[in-house]
């Protein structure tokens, strides 16, 4: 089966604001799925309806054709998330919750031990092994997180904003195993607010504004829907989004008053 993932038509409200209006989009084997958008566009919500923790008003996730709703384990033992906002266990040192999370995904220690070890060295962050995570950095946590969801080789790494907390090295990292995970048949959806992020490593890129993606596809047709062939992610999506007269109104009043 080549669609990892399937959304169709998610709604979702918080009371009278409306996040998602119609939210639909598929993630093949092979793709690094960018959804990129403004803030509060509707990413976080998108992905927490894909990995089970909300419920939507309307529409489908499937992840390998099963609900995260109704086979919410299936779900979660293919997917690996990394959320945007990371929770960890803060009593427990780096170690400690490694071999929690192993033994809530039912791993045997020694299947898991050489790739944790190899993922905390690339991250940079081996020295922490045995430190308790409430004294570690916010991007270390964020490193924590990473290689907790990595741990059990799921198919479908779901990521929001998973560049934010990291410095350059772990984002190059980062990046590397998004293409060494999609070269052995795995596929990735992320969320991004970093244009040039999305445009060096996504396969394809879906536009998500107030709740809809309105535009989609590889680099190349996105500048051909904007009609703007030499122009980069930024100029694009902005025109996409119908935000580059604003840019140009904010500008002008901003020359004003910084002269
Ligand atoms: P950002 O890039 O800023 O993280 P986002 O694209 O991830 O934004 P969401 O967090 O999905 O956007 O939010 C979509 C809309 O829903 C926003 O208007 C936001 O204010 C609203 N929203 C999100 N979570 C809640 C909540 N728990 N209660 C009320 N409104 C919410």
């Amino acid at each position: 089966m080549d669609d990892f993932l399937v959304v169709e038509g998610l709604q979702k409200a918080y009371g009278k604001i409306k996040a998602l209006d119609g939210v639909s989009f598929r993630v093949k084997r092979g793709e690094i799925y960018g959804l990129l958008g403004p803030n509060g566009a509707g990413k976080t919500t998108t992905i927490k309806i894909i990995t089970g923790i909300l419920k939507p008003d309307n529409g489908n996730v499937f992840v390998f054709g099963k609900s995260p709703l109704e086979d919410p384990i299936y779900v979660k033992n293919v997917i690996g998330y990394v959320p945007e906002e990371v929770i960890l266990y803060e009593s427990l040192t780096v170690k400690e919750f490694f071999e929690f999370i192993a033994s809530i995904r039912g791993l045997n220690r020694d299947d898991v031990i050489e790739r944790v070890l190899v993922l905390v060295k690339s991250f940079g962050f081996s020295e922490y092994f045995d430190t308790p995570i409430l004294s570690l950095s916010q991007g270390t946590k964020q490193k924590v997180a990473i290689v907790a969801a990595l741990m059990h080789k799921p198919k479908l790494l779901v990521l929001d904003e998973p560049i934010k907390g990291l410095d350059a090295m772990s984002a190059r990292v980062l990046k590397e195993i998004l293409q060494m995970h999609i070269q052995n048949g795995g596929a990735v959806l992320f969320s991004t607010h970093i244009m040039e992020l999305a445009e060096n490593i996504c396969t394809r890129i879906g536009i998500i504004h107030r709740g809809k993606i309105i535009a989609e596809g590889t680099m190349d047709e996105l500048k051909e829907m904007a009609r703007e062939p030499g122009a980069d992610l930024e100029e694009v999506f902005l025109t996409l989004t119908e935000q580059i007269e604003s840019i140009d109104e904010y500008l002008r009043d901003l020359r004003r008053i910084f002269s």
